[in-house]
Order: structure tokens, then C-alpha cells, then sequence
């Protein structure tokens, strides 16, 4: 862990399918001292997922009520009917660990948590090579309906347009570079 890592963080953004959780997923094994920040969610649990670890899944209502008793830091209706939400007490539970929370959020939830954060946030967007490369990663990750899918692409184009907003882009056209120079510039941040 770096000595300066105490009350910083990391954001990571991209489009839906550019390859955020897999980057983070590696930044996380790498012993930075980078704990996963869990935002709550009403949409399903996908098969492969945990509540409690990959999102607190919760209900509408609840997700409502949270918004109401200032529980999340951001949160954004990400797709229609689908609210995400950055919750503060993940954020302090981190810090009292002495470690650096790792945010994956989307394009918009990443700027507003930079604001929030300044210079004790570091925001890396991931940029996929192309728009076609987007679309045949979320087809092979074979998690989204022909409807989803499309919800996801409408909304890539207006993402990529935030990249330069961010503090680094990443560019994820092989998976092992850009693990390594997230490594990279997330070591370089902590340590400074
Ligand atoms: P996100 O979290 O941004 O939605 P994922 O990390 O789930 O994206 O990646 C989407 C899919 O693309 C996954 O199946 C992942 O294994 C794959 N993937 C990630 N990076 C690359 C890459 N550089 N080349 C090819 N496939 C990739
Ligand atoms: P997915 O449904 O694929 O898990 O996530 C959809 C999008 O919501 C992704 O871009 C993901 O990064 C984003 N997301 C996850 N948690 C949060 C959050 O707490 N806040 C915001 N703004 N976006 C989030």
C-alpha cells in the first residue's frame, strides 16, 4: 500500500461492456490496499453474482427510502427503471480500514464522485478500441437481452464523448496492457 493512500480513491468509468470490471477485478488482486466500494442496485442479480458483494441488491421502494435518509454520496438512474447508488458508508468503512476505496461507476457517476472528491480522487476511463468491439464484448459476455443490449449501445456513443473529462483514458484493446498500465498509474497515484 502506498503511504499516501489514506482518504483517496479510485474511479473507474467506461461505456457498458469496454471492460471496467474485468480492469478493477485485477487492480483489486494486486495488493494496492484498494477495497471495492458496493453500490446498491434495484435492478435483477445476474447468476454469477452475490449480494453483499458484487451490489447490495435491493428493491425500488428501498433504494427510494435510501435516497431519502442521504444514504448514497451519487446515485443516477443508469438505464430507465434501473437506479445505482455509491453509498457513503462503504466509502467510511474503507478509510477506517486505511484503505483506498475503487469505485466502478458509469460515466456520469465517475465525474460527480471526481467533483466530490478532487484531488484525493484519481479517474481512469476505460475506452473500448472501437464502438463495434463494444457491442461483440457484451454479445460474448452473454448477459444482455436483445433489448438491454440496445439500451447499452444508445447510450455508449453520448458516453465516449465525457473521456477526456477524466483525469486518464485507458484504453482496453488488449486486456493484459491495459490491466498492467492501470496497474500502472494506480500505483504511482497511491504512492504519491
Ligand atoms: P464492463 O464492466 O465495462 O461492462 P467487462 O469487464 O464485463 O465490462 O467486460 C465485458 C466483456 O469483454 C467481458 O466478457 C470481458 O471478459 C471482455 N473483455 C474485457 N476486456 C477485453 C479485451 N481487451 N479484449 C477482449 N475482450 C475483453
Ligand atoms: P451493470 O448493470 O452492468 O452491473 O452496471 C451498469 C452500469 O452502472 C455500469 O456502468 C456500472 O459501472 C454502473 N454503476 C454501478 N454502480 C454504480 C453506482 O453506484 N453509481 C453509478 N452512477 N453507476 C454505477
Amino acid at each position: 500500500m502506498g503511504t499516501g493512500t489514506p482518504g483517496k480513491c479510485i474511479i473507474v468509468s467506461a461505456p457498458s461492456g469496454a471492460g471496467k470490471s474485468t480492469i478493477v477485478r485485477y487492480l483489486l488482486g494486486c495488493g494496492l490496499g484498494l477495497d471495492f466500494s458496493i453500490s446498491a442496485t434495484n435492478r435483477p442479480k445476474r447468476d454469477h453474482e452475490q449480494d453483499g458483494r458484487d451490489y447490495f441488491f435491493i428493491t425500488t421502494a428501498e433504494f427510494r427510502q435510501r435516497i431519502g435518509a442521504g444514504a448514497f454520496v451519487e446515485w443516477e438512474e443508469v438505464y430507465p427503471g434501473r437506479y445505482y447508488g455509491t453509498l457513503r458508508a462503504e466509502i467510511e468503512r474503507i478509510w477506517a480500514n486505511g484503505r483506498a476505496p475503487i469505485f466502478d461507476v458509469d460515466v456520469v457517476g465517475g465525474l460527480r464522485l471526481k467533483e466530490i472528491f478532487g484531488e484525493q480522487a484519481l479517474s481512469i476511463f476505460v475506452s473500448p478500441p472501437t464502438i463495434e468491439a463494444l457491442e461483440e464484448r457484451l454479445l460474448l459476455r452473454g448477459t444482455e437481452t436483445a433489448e438491454t443490449l440496445r439500451t447499452r449501445m444508445d447510450k455508449a456513443g453520448q458516453e465516449l464523448a465525457y473521456s477526456t473529462r477524466y483525469d486518464r483514458i485507458l484504453l482496453n484493446d488488449d486486456m493484459q496492457r491495459a490491466c498492467e498500465e492501470a496497474h500502472e498509474v494506480v500505483n504511482a497515484f497511491l504512492s504519491a
